[in-house]
């Protein structure tokens, strides 16, 4: 299955004996110029990319007061030594937050602060060499942005905001990474990660109203680009045809059906995902999100509702407005944008929806935290609402419900080890290895409570737990979406 081990589950989550440079030739593909420049990258390594670096960081400095504030304020406490995922699953100590910020803050301190103009071996800097942007190159494609890491430093710094500011530069002088860049370009071209067009698209969705027919007999609709709906859906395109994603869009549509709401998915924002925040890229990031006021403008709808995705939440509920908005065109009686979860749980809240909850009773469920839902985000009116919604959602439609250890859900909540552009196969040791702290809190409510299914509201999350459950003895369908098990004890019929 794999040229590397899968590491052991134990009973308790150790801190591994340090494995130095383990992991130095973990890389994911490099991007060719085909993919570069319809990002307005340069298409290969530029030749005085050292001065272009340096460059860039001074203008990330100004304009990210952030990440100023974060490469001057760390103290080498330790707090976040061993609250990363990936240092956990691989040993390799240059995966520990502040090892990994260490490699940016280095080269800050060599060029842009006077003790490391003047003696550069007392404070830690360091020069721009060919081999450290080899190891930036190799250690940023190491952190899936999951902020784990700021919730215990006392200082609030977060290395996912390094790591972001890392990979613009490595843009910018023309080394960008393949899988994420390749991704953006599709979407700029077709409207989707996947690269699924139009008549694809109204194919799968005229297949699924046929399915739910022949399930239920019910006429549950998925409609494409229809003008006047009230609610514009946009989804992850995983969701489209990929397991167990598709079930979750299944659930939506049951959901809107039976509250009578009229919505519909758009050809043209057919994507929620926003790879521009995994590359650090604000220019990027504001031209996927500008799809989706076009189309909401196009089709003239009045509320905007994602379906289930983490990083496409987190970029929806903090910075949808800053980067395409305002808004000021759809139904101000409700938030912009909402969450599926948030419009389920409304209803559900409102005695909208009937369940039968004995129809998940073969399920005995726990729920994943998503770390860019849980750390980056809310949901409802509530503080914590986007770790009790979820849950909420779930007991509501399912009798067997049972949380996973304290210190590995809420804002604790351990990565899958595939988000932040690293869901991609070139990359499967880093993800199986980085998949160990969420597999072993998984494996304490298997054996205590018997838990059978692990639920979730992300696509990445969903895509990577398929992939990595079987290295660890689990079965890739133990994953489940949230709405699935919605769509399976929801009752269709007389509305209420
Ligand atoms: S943001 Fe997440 S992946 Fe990155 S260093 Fe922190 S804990 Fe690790
Ligand atoms: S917890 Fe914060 S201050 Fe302490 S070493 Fe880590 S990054 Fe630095």
């Amino acid at each position: 299955m794999a040229d590397f081990e899968t590491p052991e589950v134990k009973e308790y989550l150790d801190i591994p004996a340090l494995k130095r440079g383990v992991m130095g030739n973990s890389k994911p593909f490099v991007s060719k110029e085909q993919f570069q420049e319809p990002l307005g990258f340069p298409g290969e390594l530029v030749d005085n990319w050292q001065q272009v670096a340096v460059d860039k960081l001074g203008e990330l400095l100004k304009t990210n007061r952030g990440l100023q504030v974060f490469m001057d304020s760390c103290v080498k406490c330790g707090a976040c030594t061993d609250k990363c995922h990936y240092f956990l699953g691989t040993s390799d100590p240059r995966n520990m937050p502040v090892a990994r910020q260490d490699l940016l803050r280095g080269v800050y301190r060599r060029y842009y602060t006077l003790p490391g103009k003047l003696f550069p071996k007392l404070v830690g800097a360091m020069d721009l060499t060919e081999d450290l942007l080899d190891q930036w190159y190799s250690y940023y494609h190491q952190c899936s942005e999951c902020r784990r890491c700021s919730v215990y430093c006392p200082y609030g710094i977060d290395t996912a905001e390094v790591t972001m500011a890392a990979r613009d530069i490595m843009n910018a002088v023309g080394k960008g990474q393949k899988y994420s860049n390749e991704i953006i370009g599709k979407v700029f071209k077709i409207g989707n990660n996947l690269g699924l067009p139009q008549p694809a698209l109204e194919d799968t969705l005229e297949g699924l109203e046929e399915e739910v027919k022949e399930d239920t007999g019910a006429d549950v609709r998925y409609p494409l680009d229809e003008e006047g709906a009230e609610v514009l859906l946009v989804t992850p395109s995983a969701d489209f045809f990929a397991e167990p994603h598709v079930d979750g869009l299944i659930g939506y549509g049951k959901v809107f059906h039976q509250a009578g709401i009229s919505w519909t998915l758009s050809s043209h924002a057919s994507e929620a995902a926003n790879f521009g925040l995994f590359i650090g890229s604000m220019e990027n990031m504001k031209r996927i999100a500008m799809r989706i006021r076009e189309a909401a403008l196009d089709l003239g709808v009045k509320r905007i509702v994602f379906g289930e995705c983490g990083h496409a939440w987190r970029v929806a509920y903090s910075f949808l407005n800053t980067l395409a908005g305002p808004f000021d065109f759809l139904d101000p009686r409700y938030p912009v944008p909402q969450h599926i979860c948030e419009v389920t749980y409304d209803l559900i809240q409102r005695g909208a929806l009937t369940f039968d909850k004995s129809a998940n009773d073969h399920r005995r469920v726990t729920f994943h935290d998503s770390c860019n839902v849980a750390r980056a985000s809310r949901m409802g009116d509530m503080p914590g609402g986007q770790f009790i919604i979820p849950r909420e959602i779930i007991k509501a439609v399912c009798n067997h419900y049972y949380d996973m250890p304290p210190d590995t859900i809420g804002e604790a909540t351990f990565c899958c080890g595939g988000g932040g552009g690293l869901l991609t196969d070139d990359l499967m040791e880093l993800r199986v290895k980085g998949a160990l702290p969420r597999m072993q809190a998984l494996k304490q409510v298997v054996e205590e409570n018997g838990v059978t299914h692990l639920a979730a509201i992300c696509a990445i999350c969903k895509s990577q737990f398929s992939k990595v459950l079987p290295y660890y003895g689990f079965q890739m369908d133990q994953i489940v979406s949230v709405h699935q098990l919605v769509s399976d004890a929801i009752v269709l019929g007389q509305k209420q």
